[in-house]
């Protein structure tokens, strides 16, 4: 068998205790199996898991797909969200706008908002929260927004907004946000865990909060 690591020849060596025959290289003395039995750490599976999670496959489907354990792929789907940067917020960019979608985790009395701000012009989000529909929450990313000097902002009528951001920087009225409407319906659809009248949802805060920050910034 040629060595894995240094392309040189291995001799056989012996029998792992399950039963595969074990390789030894002479040459970098490790040693090594011709396949394994676990998929999880071959390569690739890494860089496929954020593809997946922004193609509408869930979980379970993941694990069915990568033959690895669900729990597996929601531990990956942590450490690669974890690793994430959040970009910083564009300058000399005119608007943005700003919007929250409806959502909910374990059961459907117990509502969630995804509020999220997205550039005008090039239509990358630049900050999002997961949190109740609440001013505590939508401050956040509008404080955010605020101190990166943004001009303006556009909302829709939600009053909340008219308390946080100031009259000259705030634009609200029926149909300047059409960008972020339409970005909500691909968020719909690109994610399973936010797709309406399916039996697809959330089970954890966090493992939404994840698959959102890998959807709008992986490899950004
Ligand atoms: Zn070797």
């Amino acid at each position: 068998m040629e060595c894995k690591f240094c392309s040189s020849n291995c001799q056989k060596a012996g029998r792992q205790k399950n039963g595969p025959q074990k390789f030894y290289c002479v040459h970098c003395k490790k040693y090594q199996q011709k396949e394994y039995q676990y998929c999880a750490y071959k390569p690739g599976i890494n860089t496929m898991i954020p593809k997946l999670v922004c193609n509408s496959v869930g979980i379970n489907s993941m694990a069915r797909i990568l033959q690895i354990a669900a729990n597996t792929v929601s531990k990956r789907i942590r450490a690669i969200a974890a690793s994430i940067m959040k970009p910083c917020i564009p300058l000399g960019r005119k608007s943005f706008e700003m919007d929250e979608l409806r959502t909910y985790i374990r059961n459907k009395e117990n509502q969630y908002w995804v509020a999220y701000a997205l550039c005008s012009d090039t239509k990358q989000v630049v900050d999002f929260i997961v949190g109740k529909r609440s001013k505590r929450t939508l401050r956040i990313v509008v404080n955010n927004l605020l101190l990166s000097g943004v001009p303006t902002i556009k909302t829709d009528r939600l009053n909340i907004y008219r308390s946080l951001i100031p009259k000259d920087r705030h634009v609200s009225a029926a149909y300047n946000i059409n960008h972020i409407e339409r970005n909500n319906l691909n968020l719909r659809t690109h994610l399973k865990r936010l797709g309406r009248r399916t039996i697809c949802y959330s089970k954890s805060f966090n493992m939404l909060c994840a698959c959102l920050k890998i959807y709008f910034w992986y490899g950004a």
